[in-house]
């Protein structure tokens, strides 16, 4: 930090005699010095944070102002914030979508657990509440809303492929038929 603090020798006057020899009688002087500030929960991009008694001295030695900071939050590789609620992607199988499944998905207080029902389809949402963003103004957090992707296997062997195409002998309904209203 780069501010201005009480000048020592004359206490802010200006004046030792007749003019203070290391402020040159301005009161103040510059000086950059390292602070430790914290951080409140749930700031976000814009918040502005005050720090009373922090800022620049006064004028002849009276009180200091304020520091404010306005915070920026770099964006993160997996969790996207908007407003309290905190959005995520996370991949499933084929068959902990058709059979239903508990999973462990990442938070920010650390890993928890999410029941995906039986009968999932890919880009649904769940929520899990409470695991969202602190709120500055409020007492509760915002939820974290979870997107399951669905993975298909790359199936290689012969196996496989006949378990798939018996599937589809007992299931033989065709999703377009309802989507797209054939
Ligand atoms: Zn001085």
């Amino acid at each position: 930090m780069r501010f201005t603090s009480t000048c020592p020798q004359c206490g802010g006057t200006g004046q030792v005699g007749k003019q203070c020899t290391q402020c040159n009688g301005e009161g103040r002087l510059r000086k950059t010095e390292n602070l430790e500030i914290k951080i409140p929960a749930g700031v976000q991009t814009g918040s502005r944070i005050r720090f009373a008694g922090k800022g620049d001295a006064g004028i002849l030695g009276g009180p200091p102002g304020d520091l404010y900071i306005v915070s920026t939050v770099s964006p993160h590789p997996f969790f996207e914030r908007v407003g309290d609620n905190i959005y995520c992607k996370v991949p499933i199988t084929v068959t902990e979508a058709a059979l239903g499944a508990k999973i462990e998905v990442p938070t920010v207080d650390g890993k928890a657990m999410l029941k995906i029902p039986p009968g999932t389809q890919s880009g649904q949402k769940f929520r899990l509440r409470g695991k969202g963003a602190p709120s500055l103004r409020a007492t509760t957090r915002g939820d974290q809303f979870v997107e399951v992707k669905i993975v298909v296997p790359r199936v290689a062997d012969e196996r496989s492929k006949e378990i798939l195409r018996e599937l589809a002998r007992l299931n033989p309904g065709n999703p377009r038929n309802e989507a797209l209203h054939f």
